[in-house]
């Protein structure tokens, strides 16, 4: 079974502390999250997660892709849109994802592991989906007439953004879109626009959202996606797909770390959710994750449970 995580590390970031990094950051040239990126990518390796990320460790999911953006301001914590959406620095993304690729192939060269082992490993390029980036803001100026429009504005360049992070070298594409649990979302514009993603690039594509998904599978499984990825730890009614759905399932992202809290689950309790996949679909058709983003846990409570995540893969390898 292949592991990955959903997106999100505890960030860090250090401020220029010697002359080389000062003289670099008064040229407006220092990164401070490039240490960050370096301890998500060496610490979900050193877990043996299998496709990593960079750790998002820059900003929320929101703004992390609104910079991107031409259209997009921000009022604290509050996003608006006050122009016409348009691309604007493409470049933020792809290059971070090269920056962890460049440290993962760094870390695996110090690995004793097979070369079966290293071939399965990589870096997902994530994108914050358009539906739930256009419902988590307000409209203003009258740039859109409405929120559909710009979803498939955004939509547009969100599918350049996925070109670029495969092109850069991603393992596989993952949208993120949490709103589409919460039942505001139109689920026909949420198809368009996700499937004008997915069908701009020829990697893995999964589709990753929070809550409680069971309502809305009639309409996720008409989603042109390779993966759906969904939480099954913190949630105990999602689990009912693999009974209710089960024919029509393709290949699953199965959360089963509960990311809401700090206790570190046991394999026991890791292993039961798994099976529950394994049985219906095998083991070639999941991707076992933890539920959700990582950001908001205590940097060695992320660590510990992925690795107890990785254990708990390990301990299944004979079951059937
Ligand atoms: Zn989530």
């Amino acid at each position: 079974m292949i592991s990955t995580v959903v997106g999100s590390y505890p960030s860090k970031k250090q401020s220029p502390n010697n002359f080389k990094d000062s003289v670099l950051n008064y040229f407006g040239l220092y990164d401070e999250y490039k240490i960050g990126i370096e301890n998500a990518v060496s610490k979900q390796i050193k877990a043996g997660i299998d496709i990593i990320s960079d750790g998002q460790v820059r900003d929320d999911m929101i703004k992390l892709c609104a910079k991107n953006i031409i259209g997009y301001e921000f009022e604290g914590n509050m996003s608006k849109i006050t122009s016409k959406l348009r691309a604007k620095n493409l470049k933020n993304s792809e290059n971070d994802l090269k920056y962890g690729l460049k440290v993962m192939n760094e870390e695996l060269s110090e690995l004793n592991i097979s070369k079966k082992e290293k071939k399965r490993k990589g870096i997902k390029g994530i994108i914050t989906g358009p539906n739930t980036m256009i419902h988590s803001s307000t409209i203003e100026n009258n740039s859109y007439k409405a929120k559909e429009d710009a979803i498939l504005d955004l939509a547009e360049i969100l599918k350049l953004e996925a070109k670029s992070l495969e092109k850069a070298g991603a393992k596989m594409i993952q949208v993120d879109e949490p709103f589409l649990s919460t039942g505001i979302v139109n689920m026909e514009i949420a198809k368009e626009s996700i499937n004008t993603i997915s069908k701009s690039i020829t990697i893995p594509f999964s589709i990753h959202i929070c809550g409680v998904i069971y309502d809305i599978m009639p309409d996720l499984l008409e989603f042109n996606v390779d993966i759906l990825d969904f939480e099954f730890a913190g949630n105990n009614t999602n689990i009912n797909i693999f009974n209710d759905y089960d024919d029509d399932l393709n290949k699953i992202g199965l959360g089963c770390i509960d990311t809401k809290n700090t206790k570190i689950e046991t394999i026991r309790e890791i292993v039961n959710i798994i099976k529950k996949g394994l049985d219906i679909l095998g083991s070639k058709n999941l991707l076992i994750d933890p539920d959700c983003g990582m950001r908001t846990l205590p940097e060695n409570i992320a660590f510990s449970k992925l690795k107890v995540m990785v254990e708990s893969i390990k301990s299944l390898e004979s079951y059937n």
